[in-house]
């Protein structure tokens, strides 16, 4: 059985990190939109340069396009036999549409990470990424930014643009408004799992993974923090 995964939560929950982590673990790909579309900046292509506009303001990206995205990345060889999304689907125009592409696949396990708000500004302003290949730099203080590398591909770190308190703000309110209903969604799934994201990385990753187990394995916890 493939794993399908759907990582819910917050921006700043630690799901990019987490995903990270499992994808190399179970040898699948982490299929992460956002990285996507900073790719498509950074290559200047039609997609990057409309995206750019949208995601410097903390808005989403239209359900049309980003559908599409996904669409043809499901389509690639590396992801017939499982991967995991992190920051898709945002809306559940865009889960009803995930839905349609999992005809004739495994169904998909979706687990949310759960993080109080008041502790997402802070964890999202003061995060540091990798210029070249966007990795988190866990742990990395502002004030080491020049002296300090990306510790997978030795790149600089840097503030990521929309990670600044205005633009954080606008995210969390979009979060709110278009990606909680998600929740809903998913939640009577006996596939869906909620996580406890406001404890130690590796705490969290230890749950992530029995979660992921039990949901695949069609264990009946749906819904319970852990
Ligand atoms: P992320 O790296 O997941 O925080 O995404 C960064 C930005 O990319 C978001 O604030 C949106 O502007 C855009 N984006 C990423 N994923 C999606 C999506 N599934 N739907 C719409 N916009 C997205």
């Amino acid at each position: 059985m493939s794993l399908n995964l759907v990582m819910l939560g917050p921006p700043g929950a630690g799901k990019g990190t987490q995903a990270d982590r499992l994808a190399a673990a179970r040898g699948i790909p982490k299929i992460s939109t956002g990285d996507m579309l900073r790719e498509a900046v950074k290559a200047g292509t039609e997609i990057g340069l409309r995206a750019k506009v949208v995601m410097d303001r903390g808005e989403l990206v239209s359900d049309e396009v980003i559908i599409g995205v996904v669409r043809e990345r499901l389509d690639k060889a590396d992801a017939r036999h499982g991967f995991i999304l992190d920051g898709f689907p945002r809306t559940v125009a865009q889960a009803r549409a995930l839905d349609k592409l999992m005809d004739g696949r495994d169904p998909l396990v979706v687990v949310d990470i759960i993080v109080p708000e008041a502790d997402l500004v802070e964890r999202l302003t003061s995060r540091l990424v990798c210029e070249d290949c966007g990795t988190n730099a866990e742990g990395v203080l502002r004030s080491a930014i020049a002296t300090t590398r990306c510790v997978r591909c030795g790149g600089r770190l840097k503030q990521r643009s929309d990670d600044n308190e205005a633009v954080v703000i606008e995210r969390l309110k979009v979060y709110r408004r278009d990606t909680q209903p998600l929740v809903d969604y998913y939640r009577s799934r006996p596939t869906f799992r909620a996580v406890n994201g406001a404890q130690a990385m590796d705490r969290v990753y230890a749950d992530l993974a029995e979660a992921v187990d039990s949901a695949a394995s069609g264990g009946a916890l749906g819904g319970a923090v852990r």
